[in-house]
């Protein structure tokens, strides 16, 4: 069976085959650093790190560039609103990225360019567009160049538009344009705006465009066509649709599949940064384990949109929980190794159909929750199971794995159960404490059960007993006791 992706471009699902044999080249748009990313923005490094892992895992050598944009508009009113450099704005949010793809266990892109970093390129990208005759040095002397959209007769037709139809390009003033619809690949150094954001260029001192950057350095790194496309829904049209025509326009082949993941929403809009800070993945992380979250995040189909809400993310723990349960009762019940590769085994066909086909993930997650539960009948059967538990529970971890979600990879199991040391050595302590309590009211002993509940108080951990079973927290950081 062949891995099978939907196309943007063309909506159409169909055989992917790599340019080069045995190799995979994806670029996908990394994020503007203006601000710490949220829930919403890292869904799609999660959503490529999947696909990352389901191609390696076929056995292609894949190559992820994922480029950060750290001079934009956005990024210089940050710098000026807080009265500090623009860069120190992109630098510190650029760590907070590494974190958040650190944190959900994304594994780093082979290379993560910097617009900034590549200038030159973009440049030379201009003056190649001007000279085919797609660009044009905007007349009123401001330094800004344009893209001529009615003079690439392709224009539209990742987004499938006709150019009457599009919204115009609000990202310069409209009077040095041709066409409202003309976008800029550089922008003239403007008065008010810091000299340490402008560039020499043959047309005066600038910035490059949004746009150009991620043509030129896509080109840069995997060549002048290479296999896939990747970003958020919301890239489609204009970013991708103008990286697309900057590239083609200057003759070169670029992107052989576009793949867009569904955004990430909440109360029925596109999650942003009026959210305000609860949703920013360095919270998150503070009151579900990461593990949890990247759980809910893989779950959705990449296609999906993820409504997001509490109680989701909660049950998705659950969930995960309940097959993590399974993988540690197994391993400690057949003395099975914690390490992957002694283990063996491989993912069944249905799980290797439902990846190829379009990554369906919760097609594929549903083999796994039925290996789980065969494998806990196993667990019960005791001794004489004990040869088909290995075989469930080493198919159980090689698809966990495909997903980055194997509790005993290493990035987790470092960690204790999916948290970082500290939290796993909490946990501990306090099911301990719990089960004391549990077995003290059960005595119908309650002075010890009151205490015990005093000494967690404490020690600043909050029990309430819910129907599910006692839950705490930790400063509002939540946990049902498994
Ligand atoms: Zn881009």
């Amino acid at each position: 069976m062949t891995l099978r992706l939907y196309d943007s471009a063309t909506t159409q699902t169909r055989d992917f085959v790599p340019l080069v044999d045995g190799q995979v080249g994806i670029y996908h748009c990394g994020l503007t650093v203006q601000g710490p990313p949220h829930l919403g923005h890292i869904r799609k490094e999660v959503v490529f790190d999947v696909l990352r892992r389901w191609l390696m895992h076929e056995g292609y050598e894949v190559t992820l560039v994922a480029n950060v944009t750290d001079i934009e508009d956005k990024i210089l009113a940050k710098g000026a609103e807080q009265d500090r450099p623009w860069w120190s704005v992109a630098y510190e949010n650029e760590r907070a990225l590494h974190a958040a793809y650190d944190v959900l266990g994304c594994l780093p892109p082979t290379y993560e360019p910097r617009a900034t970093g590549h200038v030159p390129e973009i440049i030379e990208l201009v003056e190649t567009l001007i000279a085919r005759g797609h660009a044009y040095a905007a007349p009123d002397g401001s330094g800004d160049v344009y893209f001529d959209v009615r003079s690439w007769p392709d224009y539209g037709e990742l987004s499938r538009q006709r150019i009457d139809d599009m919204r115009d390009a609000e990202d310069a003033d409209p009077r040095g344009k041709r066409d409202p619809r003309d976008f800029a690949l550089w922008k003239g150094h403007k008065e008010g705006e810091p000299e340490t954001a402008s560039w020499p260029s043959p047309w005066g001192r600038g910035r490059p465009g949004w746009h150009i950057e991620c043509s030129a350095m896509a080109t840069k790194y995997l060549g002048s066509e290479f296999d896939i496309h990747g970003g958020g829904i919301d890239l489609r049209f204009p970013h991708h649709e103008n990286e697309l025509a900057q590239a083609t326009a200057a003759g070169m082949p670029f992107a052989r599949l576009w793949m867009h993941n569904q955004m990430v929403r909440i109360g029925g809009e596109k999650m942003s940064k009026s959210v305000g800070n609860s949703l920013l993945v360095s919270e998150v992380v503070k009151r579900f384990r990461p593990v949890d979250v990247r759980y809910y995040l893989v779950a959705a189909h990449y296609r999906s949109v993820i409504d997001y809400s509490e109680e989701a993310l909660t049950d998705a723990a659950t969930t995960y929980q309940r097959i993590e349960g399974f993988v540690r009762r197994a391993t400690e019940a057949t003395g099975a190794s914690t390490d992957l590769a002694e283990l063996g085994g491989g993912v069944t066909p249905g799980f290797a159909a439902a990846m190829d086909d379009d990554l369906a993930i919760p097609t594929a997650l549903a083999q796994v929750q039925e290996l789980v539960r065969d494998g806990n009948k196993q667990l019960a059967a005791g001794e004489e199971q004990k040869y088909a538990l290995v075989s469930t529970l080493s198919a159980v971890r090689r698809m966990l794995d495909v997903l980055g979600l194997d509790p005993y990879a290493p990035h987790w199991a470092g960690a204790g159960e999916g948290g970082s040391a500290e939290r796993a050595a909490l946990g501990t302590l306090v099911d301990a404490l719990l089960e004391q309590r549990a077995q003290a009211r059960a005595d119908k002993d309650f002075a010890t059960a009151d205490r015990v509940r005093d000494q967690l108080k404490a020690a600043g951990v909050e029990v309430e007993d819910t129907p599910a079973g006692p839950r705490w927290s930790v400063g509002g950081t939540e946990r049902q006791e498994s």
